[in-house]
């Protein structure tokens, strides 16, 4: 089933051309990882997706609720001095019931616990998101966007500045939540590529979809690891650069 479609999208920021003539489908079972250069439009994209930003030119067509898109922005990581708990961060996304005077109301904080159980963070319900990890920091804003019962969670970046196994533990979890709902991630981590994505969309203002269907999977990024422009050429597609040597 298309959850979300996009025909001919062209968006511009005064006279910066961000997208050219962008078309994307994102149906129900997908996990597309985005990819692209810095200043390409991949977060452009995601909030015109989101409704964040006008649609300027082209078609978006929605077949879900805005509220059924969850979404996980970039840079999650700042303000973390802010004095609130982990189950506070995921309230704030979610009050469906009218806030009492004093405190929230029970089921709105029974669902919240649930997000948080979601994502293996219940635990850490009272601790203050300063004392997090940045990986639990980040799992718990993916519980704050589980909270509408999302059928497609978009997330911007979500491991960048997080350790190795943060990152696995949410490349993890996304795939748990891929069993039920649509994933799109913006990532340059090569793992998510190649061992979660199914898809991927090459986004530097103009989009070039690949289906992973075909590629080798479960590489294991050792000296003689894969890099980006590795897979891109295996792809059909050599732009990206590599950081590193080989
Ligand atoms: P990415 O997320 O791939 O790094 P962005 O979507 O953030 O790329 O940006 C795409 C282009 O649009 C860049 O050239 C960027 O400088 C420009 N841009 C993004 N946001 C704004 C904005 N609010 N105002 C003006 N230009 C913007
Ligand atoms: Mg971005």
């Amino acid at each position: 089933m298309n959850l979300i479609q996009i025909e001919n999208l062209t968006h511009y920021y005064g006279n910066t051309k961000a997208l050219e003539n962008v078309n994307l489908t994102i149906k129900n079972s997908d996990f597309l990882a985005i990819i692209g250069p810095n200043g390409g439009g991949k977060s452009t994209l995601l909030k015109i997706i989101l409704e964040l930003l006008p649609l300027q030119k082209g078609k978006l067509i929605k077949n879900i609720k805005n509220s059924e898109v969850g979404y996980v922005p970039q840079n999650t990581n700042l303000n973390t001095d802010f004095p609130i708990t982990a189950l506070e961060v995921v309230l704030m996304g979610h009050i469906k019931t009218k806030r009492k005077l004093f405190g929230y109301a029970k089921e709105d904080i029974d669902c919240a616990l649930s997000s948080l159980k979601q994502v293996g963070m219940e635990k850490f319900a009272d601790k203050k998101i300063g004392d997090l990890s940045g990986g639990q920091r980040q799992r718990v804003f993916i519980a704050r966007a589980l909270c509408s019962n999302p059928k497609i969670l978009m997330l911007d970046e979500p491991t960048a500045s997080i350790d190795v196994q943060g990152q696995q533990d949410i490349y993890e979890l996304l795939r748990e939540l891929n069993k039920s709902i649509a994933i799109v991630v913006v990532s340059h981590d090569l793992s998510i590529l190649l061992n979660y994505a199914k898809d991927v969309a090459h986004v530097n203002r103009s989009l070039v979809y690949h289906s992973l269907k075909d590629v080798q999977r479960n590489v294991t990024l050792g000296d003689d690891h894969l890099c980006e422009v590795e897979l891109l050429s295996a792809l059909g597609k050599t732009q990206m650069c590599c950081n590193h040597k080989h």
